[in-house]
């Protein structure tokens, strides 16, 4: 059977691709066992991702939510260093959730680059406002944000854009290594153990551990992903349970049972406490300095 020319052209570049991962960092896996690729500075080619995102005429959303303290301390810094590099060249949408839709900083943005504010209740404990997150995203993308967007990421304020975050990162579903744990043994990482709750994995199960900061992927699939997390965090709350790493902890629980379709190397959110890494080449989002004494009750 004969294959069209613009598939064969698919496919040629598909192959192609995934040797250039291969042999670009052969000093880090760049597929996972159910065949995602694990993206590494030095594995794609920007131009090309920008190219095939800009040919699909995507509205990429951005969500984040900044609660309380997390306003003032961390929201422009985030917004502003997302407007240089997160999705540049791409139509984006911001979401900013807070209980303060005033105090929202003004940041200039750029052409085709929206920003939106919803108001959310803030919660009394900073476990509870991060775990209610899940929630509310579930409720935005049966609303504005899932007719608008094609594809969303969503972040943790707590952190800045150091360099380009770009359409390399999107997929149907896509889940961050996390940056203290993913050099760590399967055993070692800080699954929740309690066979109680819904967010346990028990040993011998988990493939990788992800970081809450950053995931993303198609409205689709983020409706399946915050709502499975939304429903197992109400479950656990109604048994008097609480995750170790709260919506973290359900949200590694869900990655295992639906593997993502593509995986963040560290270098897509870095934490500078950890020092220098020969294969860390170019982090692209930084966390802050955790002050939870400033920022948390
Ligand atoms: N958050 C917030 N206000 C709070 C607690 C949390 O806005 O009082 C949001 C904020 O976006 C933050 C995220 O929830 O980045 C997760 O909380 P945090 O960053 O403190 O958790 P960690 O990264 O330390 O696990
Ligand atoms: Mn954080």
């Amino acid at each position: 059977m004969g294959v069209c020319p613009s598939a064969r052209m698919a496919m040629l570049r598909d192959n192609f691709t995934g040797l250039l991962r291969l042999w670009a960092r052969p000093d880090v896996l760049t597929c996972t066992s159910w065949g995602a690729p694990i993206i590494w500075d030095g594995t794609f080619d920007p131009a090309v991702a920008q190219q095939e995102a800009l040919q699909q005429n995507l509205t990429i959303g951005l969500t984040v939510f900044a609660v309380g303290r997390y306003l003032e301390k961390y929201l422009a810094r985030f917004l502003e260093t997302a407007e240089q590099h997160f999705m540049v060249g791409q139509r984006v949408v911001y979401y900013v959730f807070t209980e303060l839709p005033a105090a929202v900083p003004r940041v200039a943005l750029g052409p085709g680059r929206g920003l939106r504010v919803e108001r959310v209740v803030r919660e009394r404990r900073w476990q509870d406002v991060s775990m209610q997150r899940m929630r509310t995203l579930h409720e935005a993308l049966h609303g504005r944000l899932g007719r608008e967007a094609h594809f969303v990421f969503c972040m943790d304020v707590d952190q800045h854009f150091r360099s380009s975050f770009g359409p390399e990162a999107l997929a149907e579903s896509v889940a961050q290594l996390h940056a203290w744990h993913y050099h760590r043994p399967r055993w070692l990482l800080p699954y929740e153990r309690d066979a109680r709750s819904a967010a346990a994995v028990a040993p011998g199960e988990g493939d990788f551990y992800y970081h809450a900061a950053v995931f993303g992927g198609s409205v689709a699939a983020l409706r399946g992903l915050t709502g499975h997390c939304a429903r197992a965090l109400q479950r656990d709350r109604e048994r008097g349970l609480e995750a170790r790493w709260h919506d973290e902890s359900h949200l590694n629980k869900f990655f295992w049972l639906h593997k993502p379709a593509k995986v963040l190397s560290p270098e897509f959110c870095w934490s500078p406490d950890i020092g220098w890494r020969a294969e860390i080449r170019r982090p692209r989002l930084l966390w802050a300095p955790k002050e939870y004494a400033l920022v948390r009750d």
